[in-house]
C-alpha cells in the first residue's frame, strides 16, 4: 500500500492521486524561463511515493535528476469545485516533500509536446515527510522549508511567496479533479532547484514542524 503518516494517527493513510502544481513561485518561474497565466497542474501516480528513511534509486533513464523542494497538502475531506473560503476544511495536514524531476527527460519531452508523466512520475519521485495536522493556529501560507544535501544547505523557501496560496490551490485543483481523502497536493517549488547524484543524502524540513531523510541510490539495473 502506498501510504503516508499523519502525526497523532495510528493507522497509515492510503494515498490516491498526487496533484502537483508547476510555476507557483515567481523566482522559480523566472529561473525556468516560463510564464503562465495560472499555475499548471500535473499528476504523479501513488507509486511515486517515498517515505522518511527510504533509498530512492537514481532513475536509469536520466543523467540529470533535480530536486524541487515543496510543501505538500494532505486532503482529509472530499470535494469538487471547492470555494477558496472553504478549502481549509478539506486539508488534513502539511508535510515537506520533493518533486524529483528527470530534467533531461522533461526537456526532451517538452520539445516533442509529450506529457511529464515519465520525467516527474517515476518510482520514488515523490518523497514526503510525515504530515503535521493542520490545526487552528498553523498557517500553511507562512511556513519556511529547507533542503540540505550531504549536510550542506541547498534550497530554502517560504510558502509566503507562493503565487497562489493553499486555499486557491485547493480550489484550482478541485475544479478539474474531485479531491478525495488521501489525495496529496504538491504546492510548487521556490527557486534554487539543482542536480542530485547517486550517494547523496537528503534532509528536507518544514521549519520547527517536521523533517525527513532520503538517500539517492545508484540506478537499479534494468
Ligand atoms: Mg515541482
Amino acid at each position: 500500500m502506498h501510504s503516508v503518516r499523519l502525526r497523532g494517527r495510528e493507522e497509515p493513510i492510503a494515498v490516491g492521486k498526487i496533484v502537483c502544481v508547476g510555476a507557483n513561485y515567481g523566482r522559480h518561474v523566472d529561473e525556468m524561463g516560463r510564464r503562465l497565466e495560472e499555475p499548471m497542474l500535473f499528476l504523479k501516480p501513488p507509486t511515486s511515493l517515498a517515505r522518511d528513511g527510504d533509498s530512492i534509486p537514481y532513475p536509469a533513464f536520466s543523467t540529470e535528476l533535480h530536486h524541487e523542494l515543496e510543501m505538500v497538502l494532505l486532503i482529509g475531506e472530499a470535494g469538487s469545485s471547492i470555494a477558496p473560503e472553504r478549502a481549509r476544511g478539506h486539508i488534513a495536514g502539511i508535510a515537506a516533500g520533493l518533486d524529483l524531476t528527470a530534467r533531461d527527460r522533461q526537456r526532451r519531452d517538452m520539445e516533442r509536446g509529450f506529457p511529464w508523466a515519465v520525467s516527474k512520475g517515476f518510482d520514488g519521485s515523490a518523497p514526503v515527510s510525515e504530515f503535521v495536522p493542520l490545526t487552528g493556529d498553523l498557517d500553511p501560507d507562512d511556513v519556511r522549508m529547507a533542503l540540505s544535501v550531504n549536510g550542506e544547505a541547498r534550497q530554502r523557501g517560504s510558502t509566503a511567496n507562493m503565487l497562489l496560496p493553499c486555499d486557491r490551490l485547493v480550489a484550482l485543483a478541485s475544479r478539474y479533479f474531485t479531491l478525495l481523502p488521501g489525495d496529496l497536493i504538491f504546492t510548487g517549488t521556490p527557486e534554487g532547484v539543482g542536480p542530485l547524484q547517486p550517494g547523496d543524502e537528503l534532509e528536507i524540513e518544514l521549519e520547527s514542524l517536521v523533517s525527513a531523510r532520503f538517500f539517492i541510490a545508484p540506478a537499479a539495473a534494468r
